[in-house]
């Protein structure tokens, strides 16, 4: 695994060590030569430096927290979809426009969450709710989780998980382009991969930290070839 050039510091809270994801990402962080610093307390992200709020949002923009999702709430996804899928939060990305910069606030690091299992456990009881009309859920809400992919392998299970839901469909906008470990899975074009894309002018005075926009295509074209629904 090669860990994103942009990250700086990884945080880890103590349940993820519980969890076989969170061992994996902490081996894989050992293995990188990436240091682990463990948090004393849940939802308490402190060690981040910044000594003016702007300093702080961008070193917490290099930030990653590995953390379990307490709350298996989901929000509605309107009008996209039915339910966000909250499988990570934050973005490494710097788009100037990007709303996560206010909705987050002074939380801009990226969280990923270990307990994959119970969040699509959740994902399962909404679905079964609805049926037997199709629930739609969006895994990029808020945060371009493919950013973390190499890391999470999130989107991976999800991909498998509504392969096999007949009334439950999966969606995820992108702007990375680590989508590699996406390609041979069984999708059972149950979902939908979009890119967002803009020309290298604006994605050089606004998107920083993002793909180019050619590479965003490269990608792009390997989704469709994998027999993705996708799109633009
Ligand atoms: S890539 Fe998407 S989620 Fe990330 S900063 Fe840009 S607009 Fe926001």
């Amino acid at each position: 695994m090669v860990v994103s050039s942009q990250l700086k510091r990884v945080f880890f809270e103590k349940e993820p060590l519980d969890y076989p994801l969170g061992r994996q990402i902490y081996q894989q962080m050992q293995n990188a030569g990436q240091e682990v610093v463990f948090l004393q307390s849940h939802n308490r992200v402190t060690g981040i430096p910044g000594k003016s709020p702007r300093e702080a949002f961008f070193q917490g923009k290099s930030t990653l927290v590995v953390g379990v999702r307490k709350t298996l709430d989901f929000a509605t996804c309107k009008p996209s979809a039915h339910y966000q899928l909250p499988l990570v939060t934050g973005c490494e990305g710097i788009c100037e426009y990007c709303y996560l910069n206010t909705q987050l606030g002074k939380k801009p690091y990226i969280r990923i969450y270990v307990n994959v299992e119970d969040i699509l456990h959740q994902a399962a009881i909404l679905i079964e709710n609805r049926r037997p009309e199709i629930t739609l859920f969006e895994a990029a809400a808020t945060s371009d989780p493919v950013a973390v992919e190499p890391y999470s392998g999130s989107l991976a299970r999800a991909i498998g998980f509504f392969a096999e839901q007949e009334w439950g469909r999966l969606r995820f906008v992108t702007k990375f382009t680590c989508i590699d470990t996406l390609l041979k899975l069984k999708h059972n074009n149950h979902t939908r991969i979009r890119f967002s894309v803009n020309t290298d002018q604006v994605i050089r005075s606004y998107e920083h930290r993002t793909p180019r926009l050619q590479h965003r295509l490269q990608a792009l074209s390997k989704i469709v070839a994998s027999g993705y629904p996708s799109g633009v």
